[in-house]
């Protein structure tokens, strides 16, 4: 049904007004209607929005200023730019105005105060009312007063003229001019308390409610920035079956003075106390069926509680659940239970414990045995492969040893705060990862078969999750270009050179030296062509000789190399190759040849760039041995402060990509040599100005449509690559055996920040 009121309250609609409020409108309009307890409030109508335009005289030429090739950054971005300011500046039509301010002032009046409001987007198709466009468009929250509401609706409706929308409705063949805009004006809940619910156990579909919480805002749940607390409902008898609390740390609340949010340290007598009531535990389990029962499918709610009063925030189906396998029976063990934690994924093994302190030891688990450690690292996956089940002290149900045994099949305890130090080394135990229960030795558990993928130990499941940041691997030896190509990398994001010529014996020079030049060529091009051959069409981004001067002394030819103080500020990568031309026009001639052999997958990477002119000229020296630049990428490390604070210099210049050299940019912006134990504690990645420099590169490249990519050993760490991506970093090049495990941390990554932006906008 049609409606032409210019605004409903969201009480008046439900499951059948998508056209009129989309679906986040419609939703929470049925969800009020069922009796769950929604927070209150309006939408301005799909159709107010249309009859804006058409009245202001701007659909027109709106829809003309969306013409326009959307694979192209710039023409994209000017679109975007047109179509929001046409919205923006034009005079929305005093009926429609004053319907939006009137409707807040009565919601106040019903309220008995001035109520704060969070503004959300939900978009609608006229042909496809159920399509969905979520997370495209933005959302304004704390929002207070008739002026400030009516102004973030105006630019709710701009945001549909996002980018990022108007690419997706092209890409999916959506005609721009028959979708419209809903925008939400719904109360804040300023919780106290908040998390997430699913209404059936999300990893076995069991008729469980598994409900996670803790103190303040949701959005630290949901962010996964704070362990949450873990309770288990039955959804049948409202018992509660199992109850895990979590050390808090942190909270996300609304400040009273600035009614921002923010992070704030959870008080000391807060952080271990239970964040639920057994009462409140249940009231949201009864939600959570009402939900599921309505809906026909588990779903996965957003709650809230403030003021003792809970909130349903948000309901969307869960699509975790496997419905082609049968519930799990019901676990039930004769035997002692000597630990408890969370079940992190599902299954029963019984084996041998092996306690793991590092990667290093990683040797003593054996095909079956039982992994136990503090938490599971990236380092450690090989030896999770062969584990039969998998015990941590710490983490919640998104830490690293929880998303990556579901990604095995193998059950997995965490979260059980002692392992390490109840469990000894060779002890037998049993491991249900279901229950998140440890037994002392070898016991029978009904429903305890491994779940099919867990014969995995022998025969992994490997699944490659899409992910839309890049995922690039780093090669140094070409014979181990075949390993890389199977990782299934989106392309080389770092192929070393010196190992390649140090392999070779002798300097570059020597050849240059002994009329040898052609065959020094030919070592490089077989080398980089192993390479770009196994991952051709895929970019393979080569990077040109970066050996400091002691390594070039112990090989043929380097006798004479300079004596330096410090080699890692010496005579290295470019600015070698811009005073000592004559090797550095080798390497080009090198490339020359691959790319006229067909391999226009090769890209050049220039190191230790520090200044504009020195990428000039290099590009110089490339154009006078006849590379053509428009065929070929070319790019900088940034691994230099100096080459991060003035990439705008770089942009202007002109390249085709930078890439971070963590590695370096790390010593040479702590000053911390990266080589010298005694100040080896002082080295790391994460340190805020290293962070800082990168965003700040992130963002000049992101504006100009030039790729970001990092290739230091940092991109290789689960930790940095969550950050990357929350960065906005294009592409990310990992080692070898780092690849999987950052893809699925960039993929996890991802779909947070997507469900941010859905729930912010919900
Ligand atoms: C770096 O500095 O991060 C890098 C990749 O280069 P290298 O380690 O070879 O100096
Ligand atoms: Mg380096």
């Amino acid at each position: 049904m049609i409606r032409l009121d210019a605004v409903v309250w969201l009480e008046e609609v439900g499951k059948n007004d998508l056209s009129t409020v989309g679906g986040k409108g419609a939703s929470l309009g049925e969800m009020i209607n069922i009796g769950v307890p929604v927070p209150g409030g309006f939408a301005v109508t799909a159709q107010a929005f249309r009859d804006f335009i058409n009245r202001a005289g701007i659909s027109e030429k709106l829809f003309e200023a969306l013409k326009v090739d959307v694979n192209q950054e710039t023409e994209l971005h000017k679109a975007e730019k047109a179509a929001k300011k046409l919205i923006m500046d034009a005079k929305v039509p005093k009926d429609i105005e004053d319907a939006i301010k009137s409707r807040y002032e009565e919601l106040c009046k019903r309220e008995g105060k001035q109520v704060f409001v969070a503004v959300r987007s939900s978009a609608t198709a006229e042909d496809l009312p159920d399509a969905s466009f979520a997370g495209q468009q933005e959302t304004y929250l704390n929002m207070r007063g008739a002026e400030e509401v009516f102004n973030a609706v105006r630019k709710c409706w701009a945001s549909l003229y996002g980018a990022r929308a108007i690419f997706y409705r092209v890409e999916q063949g959506f005609d721009h001019d028959k979708v419209n805009l809903s925008a939400i004006v719904q109360m804040m809940v300023d919780s106290e308390k908040a998390g997430v619910m699913f209404s059936s156990q999300p990893s076995t579909g069991e008729p469980l409610v598994v409900i996670e919480g803790a103190w303040g805002l949701g959005e630290a749940v949901v962010s996964g920035s704070v362990s949450p607390d873990n309770y288990v409902v039955d959804r049948q008898t409202k018992k509660v079956l199992s109850k895990y609390i979590a050390t808090k740390e942190i909270m996300i609340i609304r400040d009273p003075k600035t009614q921002k949010t923010v992070t704030i340290k959870v008080p000391a007598k807060k952080k271990e106390a239970v964040v639920l009531t057994e009462d409140e535990m249940v009231q949201l389990a009864k939600y959570a069926e009402t939900l599921e029962n309505h809906y026909g499918i588990p779903q996965d709610i957003e709650w809230g509680v403030e003021k003792n009063k809970i909130y349903i925030l948000q309901s969307r189906p869960i699509t975790t659940i496997d419905n082609t396998k049968k519930p799990a029976e019901a676990a039930a063990a004769s035997g002692k239970a000597i630990l408890t934690g969370l079940g992190a994924a599902p299954g029963v093994a019984t084996g041998i414990v092996r306690i793991i302190t590092s990667g290093r030891d990683l040797d003593k688990v054996k095909q079956g045995d039982i992994m136990v450690t503090k938490m599971t690292m990236p380092d450690m996956v090989p030896g999770m492969k062969r584990a039969g089940a998998i015990v941590t002290d710490e983490g919640g149900m998104a830490c690293h040893a929880a998303i990556v045994s579901r990604e095995l099949g193998c059950p997995a305890v965490v979260g059980t705060k002692k392992a390490t130090s109840v469990l000894k080394d060779g002890m037998e135990i049993t491991v249900d990862g279901g229950k998140g229960i440890v037994y002392e030795g070898r016991v029978a558990v009904a429903g305890s078969a491994k779940p099919a993928a867990v014969a995995g130990a022998t025969g992994v499941v490997v699944s490659k999750p899409i992910t839309a940041t890049e995922i690039k691997v780093n090669v140094s030896e070409p014979d181990r270009a075949a390993a890389a190509a199977a990782t299934l990398a989106d392309g080389v994001g770092l192929l070393r050179i010196e190992h390649m010529i140090l392999g070779l014996g002798k300097t570059p020079n020597y050849y240059i030296k002994n009329g040898k030049s052609e065959e020094y060529i030919d070592e490089l091009v077989k080398g980089v062509k192993t390479v770009a051959d196994a991952f051709f069409p895929r970019p393979v981004w080569v990077r040109t000789l970066d050996a400091p001067t002691d390594e070039f002394r112990a090989m043929e030819g380097g006798e004479n190399e300079p004596i330096e103080h410090n080699p890692m500020l010496g005579w290295r990568g470019i600015r070698r190759d811009l005073t000592e031309t004559e090797h550095f026009r080798r390497e080009v001639r090198a490339f020359k040849k691959l790319h006229e052999m067909g391999l226009t997958n090769v890209g050049i990477m220039l190191p230790m760039v520090q200044h504009v002119r020195e990428l000039r000229a290099a590009k110089a020296i490339m154009v006078d041995e006849g590379l053509n630049l428009e065929n070929i990428d070319v790019g900088i490390m940034v691994e230099t402060p100096g080459a991060a604070l003035t990439i705008e210099d770089f942009i202007d210049e002109g390249l085709d990509f930078v890439s971070f050299g963590t590695n370096d940019l790390t010593q040479y912006t702590l000053a911390v040599d990266r080589n010298n134990e005694n100040v080896a504690g002082l080295y790391t990645e994460l340190h805020p100005a290293i962070l800082k420099l990168i965003e700040y590169v992130v963002e000049n490249c992101n504006e100009a449509g030039v790729k970001t990519s990092i290739c230091g050993q940092a991109g290789s760490y689960p930790e940095m690559a969550k950050r990357l991506v929350e960065i906005g970093i294009t592409s990310i090049s990992a080692n070898i055996d780092a690849v999987a495990t950052v893809r699925e941390t960039v993929a996890r990554s991802e779909k947070i920040l997507m469900l941010k932006a859905l729930r912010k906008q919900d």
